[in-house]
């Protein structure tokens, strides 16, 4: 088959041809690729970013954002069958460890990470398991959906998490709606009755958070502390979510941030630089988020089917990766960059 394989680290990847993967366990699954979302993340494994984390061997087959066709499964699958529409939660976890048996699939002890540190989905069969296969409802289409299996599946854990606790009168703050921003919004809406108030730099950002459903968009300006404080009788909100996590967003959303509030950590690349006596004596919590387990990616895609939660894609065959990548370096893809096979 045709892969999209890393050769060497900050050299063009290269389409190639390599073995079809094989059902080797009972509970494998082998799918047809139907589409592979272009991640950020992908940018960084080529810079040779991941390389000490993940430990990968050279060559192999990025792209952790996959959906597509049931091929082939072992002779212990039974949830799914041959041509069943999938998307792939990203980790291929053991279901024995603790916290497999908790349900929360992305502490695994023993997982493996396809498109991270083994084979994955820029190719025409990728190779996972039955833990990972969610069915699709018949209304979506693989390629559509694709990239909800990591941006799309950290948005809603985290805002899924704040929904939990969030009640009628309660304002949530959402810093940043871009790529995971937008669908937050969107499952926020869909989960909560909160009042939404969103900022941003882009003035196109805060258009779509509005048509998504947010009560009040703030430009990111130097005045949105204060008017945060104005909609919210002068205390703060009861959650802040912030995408962004880095220039200057931190320092924003903590002063949005009520007594005894909660403020999700989702973005990431600046600091938390806060007193311990501020967080004692206001009683706030900060809250770490990871991708999502596979329970959260089977609600998003309910979401999904409802169409309550959409993202735009643009779609490129899987020979044109290479300026898919160029795209997504320079800025140039509006929603999702998708890869077909
Ligand atoms: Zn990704
Ligand atoms: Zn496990």
């Amino acid at each position: 088959m045709k892969a999209v394989q890393v050769i060497e680290y900050d050299e063009p990847p290269a389409l190639v041809d390599v073995p079809d993967p094989q059902i080797t366990g009972p509970l494998d699954v082998i799918v047809k690729v139907g589409g592979a979302g272009v991640c950020r993340t992908d940018l960084h494994i080529l810079e040779g970013q991941w390389a000490a984390k993940s430990g990968v061997v050279l060559p192999y087959t990025i792209g952790h954002e996959n959906a597509g066709w049931v091929q082939e499964v072992g002779q212990a699958v039974t949830h799914v069958k041959v041509g069943d529409p999938v998307i792939l939660h990203p980790l291929v976890t053991c279901g024995l460890c603790r916290a497999c048996r908790a349900g929360d699939d992305v502490h695994c002890m023993n997982s493996a990470f396809p498109g991270i540190d083994t084979d994955g989905g820029y190719a025409e069969y990728l190779k996972t398991t039955a833990r990972s296969v969610v069915a699709l409802d018949p209304s979506l289409e693989p390629a559509s959906v694709a990239a909800l299996a990591d941006a799309g599946l950290t948005a809603y854990h985290a805002v899924a998490k704040a929904a939990r606790t969030l009640r009628p009168g309660d304002r949530a703050v959402v810093i940043g709606a871009g790529g995971l921003g937008h669908i937050g919004i969107q499952v926020l809406r869909a989960l909560s009755p909160v009042e939404i108030i969103v900022i941003d730099r882009s003035a196109d950002a805060l258009a779509l958070a509005e048509e998504l459903g947010a009560e009040h968009t703030l430009a990111a300006d130097g005045t949105e502390t204060e008017r945060v404080l104005e909609l919210t009788g002068g205390h703060g909100a009861e959650a802040v979510l912030d995408f962004v996590g880095e220039g200057g967003a931190v320092e924003t959303g903590m002063a949005c941030l009520r007594r005894n509030g909660d403020y999700y950590v989702i973005g990431y690349g600046g600091r938390l630089d806060i007193p311990t006596i501020d967080v004692i004596s206001t009683e706030i919590n900060f809250i770490g988020n990871l991708v999502g387990s596979y329970n959260d990616l089977s609600e998003l895609m309910v979401l999904a089917a409802r169409g309550k939660v959409g993202l735009h894609t643009q779609r490129y065959p899987l020979a044109s990766f290479q300026e898919a990548l160029d795209n997504l370096s320079a800025g140039a893809v509006r929603g999702r960059a998708i890869l077909i096979p």
